[in-house]
């Protein structure tokens, strides 16, 4: 982020000679047997970019969708795997190794957790059975209130306990953490699921009822079909208390400050001196209160519904939950309804695929750190380091040149962009798992105490000064993020492999490739989300009201492009749900793009291999994009997920001057935009 002009130059100089010298060994990395050339690139451009590849690989039957990231996963899975078993051999007991090594085997010892049944939930059972007036049930809630929610980073919105906590860098004050509490309890994903009129919801409704019967009947409870029935009914009195998917995302609506004593107040009929007091949060002075609507009626129906059917519903929720430490029968009824049904996935994946993700999940920073001694060698750090200063220089001159933005909202955006964080790789500073336990033989337990560990490891936070260089993705995951509040990314070093990027490639596949993307994640910071936390992560709105009324003008046009784009009759991408992500890909493409132009220094880059260095820009981009889902899956994404689907995000090229040109578009394209229609939000 600091480089000189000197050592840009310098850097991009050796990268220009080496690009010369891969033009002419490689074919530029861009995958030509992947492209369908009866395929318009102007109708279609990501089928023009992977319709033979898709054609050729249908999505295995033990996934939901396919393409470039589960490829990826599935080599860096077998990665870890190796990893996990040779740090486990000579580890010493109770060292970092010999935990990755445990919880790996012991969510591999299938014979073992069959054996003990359904025994090892017998703790959590007996203390639901111990429920006997709603000052217990109050305390019993406050037990499960997890660390599982991160709206503004990681964009987890979802927990299947009553409420979910989020520890973040305050709103009010950025240098301290604090509390924010969020709605959860529900088995389905989003309250669409039990509200919605469409046939396609109702069908899995039915298919939920029957996957709850079918575990409280595996799990030994009489009564089961009853039971489900009174479940379910409750589960759809919390979901109509739920705020909205779209509206949850909104960061004003979601900034309400409570104080402990506004809680018995604004929310009567939990028990909240018990509730807090079991979560360990009695201290706390003040909270942020998410959704106060299902807050509030949360806490009403844990007055007004019967102790029996909490009681019902919260043995459900903890066999459901635990279902994939527990034997077959119980992980199988979890696959069926969570991955088949709401998935459309065929069958389940391999467990040892499984463990590796269950260790990731409970020690990913350990794993974390095995991963990139091995795979992350310095070299790729330096060079990702050019990358993104010349990424982040293209975005200072896009700020410079642009027209609308008054000088005092550039000067706020310049300085946001100057002291940015980009973590590349890896955190400077590792995890403590000392106080984390793990038993060779005991998978629920662990998982259990892992869930307990990272909240109590959270909750010591609340208070303390912010960690500004702090992580929220481990090294090897394969995917990257912005984070608001502390003004920084993170780039993971297991992003930062082909087809995003590769040292081997010419510098305009690398640029379409990982270019876009770190463009993209730099572009949140100035974003209907960036928008609202300055440098120092307030929640303050550092945009004069002109500058924001033209910018939210723009992203209201591209708002609009993508409420067009419809996969199902019934059912299209929201544009507004997914506007924040379109503007960060649109301009995220657009600033990589002046980045590689000016790394350049006006010097030609060579056609390879038939393709000039704009369309193999555009192509690299279109196959990093090369994902593609079950209709039941890309269902469940266009309702939950902030993003649009992989082939929509990749026709916001139809928005750059140059990729027109490069394609020769004509106007009876389908993708066709004529010049004043097409969106430039930077
Ligand atoms: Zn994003």
């Amino acid at each position: 982020m600091k480089s000189t002009t000197d050592t840009m130059f310098r850097i991009s100089l050796i990268g220009a000679l080496f690009a010369i010298i891969c033009f002419t060994a490689l074919a530029a990395g861009i995958d030509r047997a992947a492209m369908d050339m009866s395929v318009a690139p102007g109708d279609d451009f990501w089928t023009y970019a992977n319709g033979a590849w898709v054609k050729a690989h249908p999505i295995p039957a033990d996934r939901s969708s396919y393409g470039v990231d589960a490829i990826l996963k599935e080599e860096t899975s077998k990665r870890i795997v190796d990893l996990i078993q040779g740090a486990a051999q000579d580890a010493k007991p109770g060292s970092d190794a010999r935990k990755v090594g445990d919880y790996y085997a012991s969510f591999m010892d299938e014979g073992g957790i069959e054996s003990k049944g359904i025994t090892p939930l017998q703790p959590m059972f007996a203390k639901i059975a111990a429920i006997g007036d709603r000052t217990t049930l109050a305390r019993y809630l406050g037990e499960r209130l997890h660390a599982d929610i991160d709206i503004l980073n990681n964009t987890d919105l979802y927990t299947d306990n009553l409420f979910g906590l989020w520890v973040s860098p305050s709103f009010q004050d950025p240098t301290r953490y604090s509390p924010f509490l969020f709605q959860g309890g529900l088995g389905m994903p989003d309250r669409e699921y039990y509200l919605s009129d469409a046939d396609a919801m109702k069908k899995i409704r039915t298919a939920y009822l029957a996957h709850i019967t079918a575990t409280l009947t595996l799990a030994g409870i009489a009564d089961a079909e009853a039971r489900a029935s009174r479940i379910m009914a409750l589960e759809t009195k919390i979901a109509q208390n739920h705020t909205s998917r779209s509206e949850s995302g909104d960061v004003q609506k979601g900034n309400n400050l409570w104080a402990r004593a506004d809680f018995a107040a604004k929310a009567p009929g939990l028990d909240w001196n018990a509730y807090f007091a079991a979560a360990g949060l009695d201290e706390q002075g003040t909270f942020i209160v998410w959704q106060p609507g299902a807050a509030k009626g949360c806490a009403t129906l844990v007055a007004s519904e019967s102790i029996e059917d909490w009681k019902d519903y919260l043995t459900f929720r903890v066999v459901d939950h635990y279902s994939a430490f527990l034997p077959k029968a119980f992980s199988d009824e979890h696959f069926a309804f969570y991955e088949r049904t709401l998935h459309g996935t065929l069958e389940q994946r391999s467990r040892w695929k499984r463990a590796v993700d269950a260790t990731n999940d409970a020690l990913g920073q350990v794993v974390g750190k095995l991963y990139v001694a091995k795979y992350f060698p310095e070299s790729a750090k330096t060079q990702l380091d050019t990358m993104v200063a010349n990424i982040t220089a293209a975005y200072g001159n896009r700020i410079n040149a642009l027209t609308w933005m008054s000088p005092e909202t550039k000067a706020e955006a310049k300085h946001k962009l100057i002291t940015l964080t980009v973590g590349i790789g890896y955190p400077d500073k590792w995890r403590d798992y000392s106080a984390f336990k793990v038993v060779r033989d005991d998978a629920v337990g662990n998982a259990e105490r892992s869930e307990i560990f990272e909240y109590n490891y959270r909750r010591s936070l609340l208070g303390k000064p912010v960690d500004r260089k702090e992580w929220v993705m481990t090294p090897q995951d394969l995917d990257a993020v912005s984070l608001p509040i502390l003004n920084a990314l993170n780039f993971p070093a297991g992003i930062l492999q082909p087809p995003f990027y590769d040292p081997a490639a010419s510098d305009a596949v690398n640029y379409g490739g990982i270019g876009a993307a770190i463009g993209h994640e730099i572009s949140h910071s100035f974003d209907d989300t960036g928008a609202q936390f300055d440098a120092e992560g307030h929640l303050r709105n550092w945009w004069t009201d002109d500058d924001l009324k033209r910018f939210k003008a723009a992203g209201e046009a591209l708002a609009k492009q993508f409420d067009q784009y419809k996969p199902f009759p019934d059912l299209g991408v929201n544009g507004h749900q997914t506007l924040g992500e379109n503007i960060a890909d649109l301009a995220g493409l657009a600033v990589s793009y002046d980045a590689y132009i000016a790394s350049l220094h006006g010097k030609e880059a060579p056609t390879v291999d038939g393709l000039t260095s704009d369309q193999q820009f555009f192509l690299a981009y279109a196959q990093s994009w090369r994902i593609y889902k079950r209709p039941e899956a890309l269902r469940h994404f266009l309702i939950n997920d902030g993003h649009a689907p992989a082939q929509y995000r990749t026709f916001t090229v139809r928005n750059l001057d140059p990729w027109c040109a490069a394609f020769h578009i004509k106007e009876t394209d389908k993708l066709y935009l004529a010049p004043k229609d097409r969106v430039r939000v930077w």
